[in-house]
């Protein structure tokens, strides 16, 4: 799976529909929007789909 961020195939399956880039260090889901985390020093998820999208644009 190529992490939607970084473009890069190092990524690892860690549940359902989600998998965690090695090279940006997110987290994203393969179901619907193609939802992004990144995630934070206390574990929690922060959504990063905004910045997903800047970079969508950027790279066009
Ligand atoms: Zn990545």
């Amino acid at each position: 799976m190529q992490c939607p961020i970084c473009r890069s195939k190092q990524t690892g399956k860690v549940g359902a529909d989600q998998y965690f880039c090695w090279s940006c260090f997110v987290e994203f889901n393969t179901r619907g929007q193609g939802e992004v985390y990144e995630i934070s020093e206390d574990g929690s998820l922060l959504a990063l789909n905004d910045y997903a999208e800047d970079l969508d644009k950027a790279g066009r």
